[in-house]
């Protein structure tokens, strides 16, 4: 029979707003002495806005945000969402998309009006073959030295134009992260953005240089999760994304944010209902309570 305290325990944690699985989930919270953080939509709100968009030599801004945007309006990631945003605004209806794809950790590519579309990160242009004209590349270059994330979009085996999107930080992940240290956890942040994008999130809200991973793909999320259990770390894994799922059931203790994707919350022991990182810290520390008035 599951003793009473830890009953209370998970009465407790609902009302803070944190949902446990079970309650021998609260077990894994007593040695756990690292927390692996996703960045977009876990430490930053997740929700993008696009900055600006840089088309190339002769190549229409309404046509760039018109054809990458009706690509974007099927994709339900953050850069996705900002780029079909605007593009929503600017050009009323959207084209429709047909074989649209979502390259997981990588971007999109669908046909919009006879033409084949590809909106993603310099990397997935490269793959396919195509080559970023030096103003373009000088464009992505100043975006993300600001700390920003640049994507391309492409069609017709050309590249087009670099659009830059942003989101903010949450405004409690500082504290958070802060209250996380206290518990004694090393705070590590992981993400498919680019470099500088996660080094300025990770001054911002106090993760060490040296514990930012990022240009990771959804697939070595969960890799870099088991390298640091093979060093002999117990792992806290928070994220909300579906390329956080396998990360999160491989942690020793997968945290989702209530706010992100069915996918991620199946996949973790514990929901963060608001989508609140300040709960994260709120659920350790009262399960290590719970669990001590047991013994
Ligand atoms: P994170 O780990 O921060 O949640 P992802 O792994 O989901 O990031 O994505 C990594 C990168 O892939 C993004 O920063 C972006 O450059 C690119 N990307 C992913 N999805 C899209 C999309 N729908 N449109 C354009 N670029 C995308
Ligand atoms: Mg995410």
């Amino acid at each position: 029979a599951t003793p009473t305290a830890l009953l209370v325990g998970t009465g407790r944690g609902a009302q803070l707003g944190i949902l446990i699985k079970g309650p021998e989930v609260l077990e894994s919270t007593r040695r756990v002495d690292t927390v692996v953080l996703d960045k977009t939509g876990t430490v930053t709100t997740g929700t993008m806005s696009l900055l600006a968009v840089h088309p190339a030599a002769g190549v229409a801004e309404d046509d760039v945000l018109r054809l990458a945007g009706a690509v974007e309006d099927a994709s339900e990631h953050p850069v996705g969402r900002a780029v079909a945003r605007a593009a929503g605004r600017r050009a009323g209806r959207l084209p429709a998309v047909g074989g649209f794809a979502a390259l997981q950790g990588m971007g999109v590519r669908g046909t919009v009006e006879g033409h084949d579309v590809l909106v993603g990160r310099p990397a997935l242009l490269e793959s396919s073959g195509i080559t970023l004209p030096d103003e373009l590349a000088d464009a992505a270059r100043t975006a993300v030295e600001a700390g920003r994330t640049a994507v391309v979009a492409a069609w017709d085996g050309a590249a087009r134009a670099v659009l830059v999107v942003a989101d903010e930080v949450k405004p409690t992940s500082a504290e958070a992260i802060a209250a996380l240290r206290g518990l004694g956890l090393r705070p590590v942040l992981l993400t498919g953005d680019n470099r500088a994008a996660a080094a300025a999130v990770a001054a911002a809200v106090g993760i060490d240089a040296d514990a930012v991973h990022a240009e990771v793909l959804p697939a070595d999320k969960l890799d870099a999760v088991k390298r640091l259990q093979d060093d002999g770390r117990v792992v806290a894994m928070i994220g909300d994304g579906v390329n956080d799922a396998a990360a999160l059931a491989q942690a020793d203790l997968g945290l989702a944010m209530g706010t992100g994707t069915d996918v991620a919350i199946e996949a973790a022991d514990l929901t963060l209902v608001r989508g609140d990182l300040l709960a994260a810290a709120d659920a350790i520390r009262l399960s290590r309570r719970t669990l001590a008035t047991i013994k």
